[in-house]
């Protein structure tokens, strides 16, 4: 075993949504819920897509 990575991506903790629709969704929910206001983004690792907090 080395430290380096090989396939954990940089994003494997963070939630991850196929469609920009499912994230917006969530991230509706976070707003209701929380308060909290989220950006979506699709992610340069993985493709999908993000919530990143504004
Ligand atoms: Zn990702």
């Amino acid at each position: 075993m080395t430290d380096a990575p090989t396939d954990a991506l940089p994003c494997a903790e963070k939630l991850a949504f196929d469609t920009a629709r499912q994230a917006q969704a969530a991230a509706t929910v976070a707003l209701h819920q929380h308060g909290t206001k989220l950006q979506i983004y699709v992610c340069q690792h993985c493709a999908l897509w993000h919530l990143a907090s504004v």
